[in-house]
């Protein structure tokens, strides 16, 4: 092979345009393209899984059939492949998440013994973890001032440059190891359809842009007044495509118009992607653990009964409504909304008093757009343990919820089927109750 050969491994930047890693490694002669099915990934859900062996086809027919897929812990098959094809660099987007961060800092270390090199260019965030900070270096802890901050360094530290794919690409291919169907070593069978997603899920770059093209003409302009409206597609279904790196936010943000108070609450959903994963970047272990470690003390229910409230919040039998639909939704498609992601989450906080991990768990193990930063600490704001600044005391009622976001119960009655029937159950507790409840555990885990 050429001295200048190089490797692009791909990860969570399913695309070719606006890939700052990709054009840096074509540019310094031919580059094999990489994926790497890592056995990790047998963690991750069915239909998460599922999804990206349809998204796998997509990138690979982007680059005309060249994408290289091997299997593999990354630690070892990247320098394997790395020796392989003689390339002298292994060309990445960074990933700040605390897996990917560990893996590329072993894979580094491993492509250095032979002289070969990890280079991170870019990232899937818009500012990476770090640059934005207050004047004297430290962290924001909480998210509006973190936001004001993220404005200002954009456009001279962030990744919001847009790139065309790679003209003339001179791809390497031929190298032994390559797996055709992704699926068996992702743990499917070809009878595995991608999810359907019901309809907020994209499998392509295309298909991603084709949708954002539809959100940005006609939803993104009265995205404040819908976004909150779960019967309506009042929001853009682009966090799959995030996650997988489908399309990179800086081509939504390109679109976005400053002088638009709608565009800007969109733009500060954006930036919610960024504040999350920044703090978990920093604090790894608030993946799994409370961010308030003073909330260590609150008292929650794990015994059988709570194991028995848990299985009926999963199975969206709650008798409430709202949180029952979402559920549902959760199940049959893989994604849920916003507003009732935020019920659901208060409801098994906050009225079951369950840990919040249960639910975070259980939300992993069934979206698509299960990311670890945005759901774990999505979950940590439901339950108060989080960034929020003063959120103990705010617990959801479900029933006026549902009355303000849902008035004419168009997406409850979408999913719960048997709603006004005697198959569907009576409300598995008193919310009232629950609530007074809920607040004397935090206030006594608060020190009074
Ligand atoms: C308990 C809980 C768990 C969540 N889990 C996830 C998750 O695993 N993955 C995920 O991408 N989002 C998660 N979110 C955030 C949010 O619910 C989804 O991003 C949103 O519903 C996706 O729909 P959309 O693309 O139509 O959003 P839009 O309203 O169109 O927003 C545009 C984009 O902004 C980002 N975004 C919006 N809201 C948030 C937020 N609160 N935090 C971080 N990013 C945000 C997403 O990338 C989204 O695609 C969670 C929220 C809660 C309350």
């Amino acid at each position: 092979m050429s001295a200048g050969s190089s490797i692009v491994w791909f990860r969570r930047d399913l695309r070719i345009i606006d890939h700052p890693a990709l054009t840096r490694a074509v540019a310094d002669g031919p580059t094999l393209p990489l994926f790497v099915i890592d056995p990790e990934f047998a963690t991750s859900s069915r239909p998460r899984r599922a999804a990206l062996a349809a998204m796998l086809g997509a990138l690979d027919g982007a680059l005309g059939g060249a994408l290289h897929i091997a299997v593999g812990d990354p630690v070892d098959v990247v320098p394997q492949v790395a020796a392989a094809v003689g390339a002298s660099a292994v060309h990445v987007s960074r990933d700040y998440g605390p897996y990917g961060h560990r893996r590329d800092a072993a894979v580094a270390e491993r492509l250095g013994a032979d002289g070969r090199r990890l280079l991170g260019t870019g990232s899937n965030l818009l500012v990476d973890p770090t640059t934005v900070t207050k004047a004297d270096g430290t962290p924001y802890a909480v998210f509006t001032p973190f936001s004001r901050t993220w404005r200002s360094v954009l456009g001279e530290s962030g990744n919001t440059d847009l790139l065309d794919a790679p003209s003339r690409p001179d791809w390497i291919t031929g190298v032994p190891g390559h797996v055709g169907d992704p699926r068996p070593a992702l743990g499917l069978t070809e009878a595995d359809e991608a999810p359907i997603g019901g309809g907020h899920l994209d499998l392509s770059t295309d298909e991603a842009l084709a949708r954002w093209d539809r959100f940005r003409t006609s939803g993104l302009d009265r995205y404040g007044e819908r976004r909150d409206l779960p019967a309506e597609d009042g929001t853009s279904s682009m966090s799959s495509a995030l996650r997988f790196g489908l399309v990179h936010p800086a081509r939504l943000l390109a679109d976005l118009d400053p002088g638009s108070e709608d565009h800007r609450t969109f733009e500060s959903e954006l930036c919610w992607r960024d504040f999350y994963a920044d703090v978990l970047f920093r604090r790894p272990e608030t993946a799994w653990q409370n961010l308030d470690r003073r909330l260590d003390r609150i008292a929650l229910d794990t015994d059988d009964r709570a194991r028995e409230r848990f299985a009926l919040w999963c199975a969206g039998r709650t008798g409430f409504e709202i949180v029952d639909a979402g559920m549902r939704q959760l199940a049959a498609t893989g994604w849920m909304h916003n507003r009732v992601r935020m019920i659901v989450a208060s409801f098994l906080v906050k009225d079951l008093h369950l840990p919040w991990q249960w639910g975070a768990r259980f939300f992993m193990e069934h979206l698509v757009d299960g990311d670890l930063a945005s759901n774990n600490h999505g979950w940590q704001w439901a339950a108060g343990t989080g960034t929020d600044a003063a959120p103990y005391f705010r617990v959801f009622n479900p029933v006026t919820q549902a009355e303000r976001w849902d008035p004419d119960r168009a997406y409850r009655s979408r999913w719960v089927a048997e709603l006004d029937t005697a198959d569907y159950p009576a409300p598995m507790v008193d919310h009232g109750r629950e609530r007074e409840e809920a607040l004397a555990r935090y206030k006594a885990a608060r020190g009074g």
